[in-house]
């Protein structure tokens, strides 16, 4: 259940905020927020969304 309330990434393919092409698969991803500063900030929030579930495992 930890990825309850958080959005669902149906593509690892594509930028699931933006619905870009990603390069890559989870690299690609890397590589498109580095580019894409409004994407950047919404995987931000989603992370941060992520965390609170999880209680710290992202954190550093
Ligand atoms: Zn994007």
């Amino acid at each position: 259940m930890a990825v309850n309330g958080t959005r669902e990434w149906t593509d690892p393919t594509t930028c699931p905020f933006c619905g870009d092409q990603l390069s890559s698969p989870g690299v690609g991803f890397v590589d498109h927020i580095d580019d894409s500063g409004s994407c950047e900030q919404e995987f931000d929030h989603w992370r941060e969304n992520v965390a609170g579930d999880l209680a710290g495992e992202w954190s550093g």
